[in-house]
C-alpha cells in the first residue's frame, strides 16, 4: 500500500480529520448520525439529478404511480421519525448539560440584578 494512502485526510460535511481505516479505505464520511443522514439526503438528490427523467417516466408506466408515491413518502417520513428520534436520543445528554448551564447563567444574573437594586436602594 502507498504511504499516501495512510495519511490524514477530512471527513465530508463536518470536516473532522481523520486517518483512513484499512478496512474502510473509501470512507469520506464519518460515522456520526448527522452525517450518515446528510449522506443519505445528498446521495437522493444527485441521484434524481443524474435521473432527471425517472420518475416522469415511472408516472406515465405505471398506474398505481400515485399509490407507490404515497407508500413511498409514509416511508420515508417514519424513516424521518426513527431519525429524528435517534438524534434525540443522541442529543439528549448535550441538550441536558446546555440546559444546566443555562440555568446556571440565568441564576447568577438574577442575584446580580438583585444585588443591583440593592445597592441603587442604598
Ligand atoms: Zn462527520
Amino acid at each position: 500500500m502507498e504511504e499516501g494512502m495512510r495519511r490524514e485526510r477530512k471527513f465530508e460535511i463536518c470536516g473532522k480529520p481523520f486517518v483512513p481505516n484499512k478496512y474502510r479505505p473509501n470512507q469520506t464520511v464519518c460515522s456520526s448520525l448527522e452525517c450518515q443522514y446528510q449522506r443519505q439526503l445528498s446521495n437522493m438528490k444527485q441521484w434524481r439529478n443524474a435521473n432527471p427523467n425517472y420518475f416522469k417516466y415511472k408516472e406515465s408506466q405505471d398506474k398505481s404511480w400515485k399509490q407507490t408515491c404515497r407508500e413511498r413518502s409514509l416511508e420515508w417520513r417514519r424513516k424521518h421519525k426513527e431519525y429524528l428520534q435517534l438524534y434525540r436520543e443522541a442529543n439528549k445528554e448535550r441538550h441536558r448539560v446546555y440546559m444546566r448551564d443555562y440555568m446556571r447563567q440565568y441564576r447568577l444574573k438574577k442575584k446580580e440584578d438583585q444585588n443591583n437594586k440593592e445597592e441603587a436602594g442604598q
